[in-house]
């Protein structure tokens, strides 16, 4: 492990340093062990010891393969249209910021309903395949450097991106700033909840059989929020009116490789499951892999 690239952080949420170690992945100076960690103090799950910014900002701007599968972008537009459903009814001025565009498919589909769309994203690759696809002119950077008049957006939107920013509670206020009173963000997140039980559950088949363990630790980013932790960090950002929404799987590979029938039959089963759970408990229990929460500016 590159120390030069690396730095120890406490916890994103309440500023402690009490973690718990959940995975164990680096042995630091000193005997420290790094890792995926929840907060004794406030339940954050988080990476205590994790690239720098400079390093985490080089991942991001080399950007990823833009030649995407036909099931990713049919997936993620399925989930596009309905989200936006969600947001019409907050369209005042008309302005809409993508924090995380990537290849501008979530813009490509508010534009064809008519918003004036803006967008960040880091990686030069998809901002011109955005350009070129798309016809959108999204900014290239950092979300904290981007520039735009305060209350200026009815919409800011991040679909799982806060938990790949290295300080989503400052995102979070820029993002406070930027809309209009009564303006509404959304989040789409990892669920820390159902991501840290199956990488446990993939240690225990593990243990019976080493091929049996295919748990990856990568799903887990710089944070891994659920319910509370993102709502916490959002009403100490200054929002209100939160609420939570199950989000359907969307289990699919950016790259052309096929998913194989029965996998997508396991993750319709493990679809349903989850939504039949979230019903019967009153839509109080959510453990499916991705949750939505949306909030307000009052
Ligand atoms: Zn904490």
């Amino acid at each position: 492990m590159n120390r030069d690239l690396h730095e120890d952080v406490f916890c994103g949420l309440c500023g402690a340093d009490n973690p718990k170690l959940l995975f164990g992945t680096h042995q630091l100076p000193g005997g420290k062990i790094g890792g995926v960690v929840r907060c004794r103090t406030c339940g954050l799950v988080y990476r205590n010891v994790r690239q720098n910014a400079a390093s985490i900002r080089r991942y991001f701007e080399q950007g990823e393969d833009a030649d995407l599968s036909p099931d990713w972008i049919a997936g993620r537009k399925k989930a596009f249209a309905e989200h936006l459903i969600l947001l019409e009814s907050f369209r005042r001025n008309n302005r809409i910021l993508d924090v995380g565009a990537g290849h501008g498919y979530f813009l490509s589909t508010c534009a064809d309903r008519g918003w004036n769309c803006y967008g960040v994203e880091t990686s030069r690759r998809a901002v011109d395949y955005a350009q070129r696809n798309f016809g959108l002119s999204l900014y290239c950077g950092a979300f904290e450097e981007a520039v735009y008049p305060d209350e200026y957006f009815d919409a800011v939107t991040f679909f799982n991106v806060l938990e790949f920013l290295p300080d989503p509670k400052s995102a979070l206020q820029k993002t406070h700033q930027l809309l209009r009173p009564g303006g509404v963000v959304t989040v789409r997140f990892s669920n820390a909840v159902f991501h840290v039980a199956a990488y446990r559950f993939f240690l225990f088949l593990g243990r019976i059989h080493r091929r049996l363990n295919h748990g990856d630790q990568a799903v887990i980013h710089l944070y891994a929020f659920d319910k509370n932790s993102i709502t916490r960090l959002l009403l100490e950002s200054g929002f209100e009116e939160i609420k939570m929404s199950w989000t359907p799987l969307s289990w699919t590979t950016t790259s052309h490789e096929r998913i194989g029938s029965w996998r997508k039959l396991a993750c319709k089963l493990l679809d349903a499951c989850a939504c039949f759970f979230h019903l019967v408990s009153f839509k109080s229990l959510l453990i499916s892999p991705s949750l939505t929460a949306i909030a307000r500016k009052g």
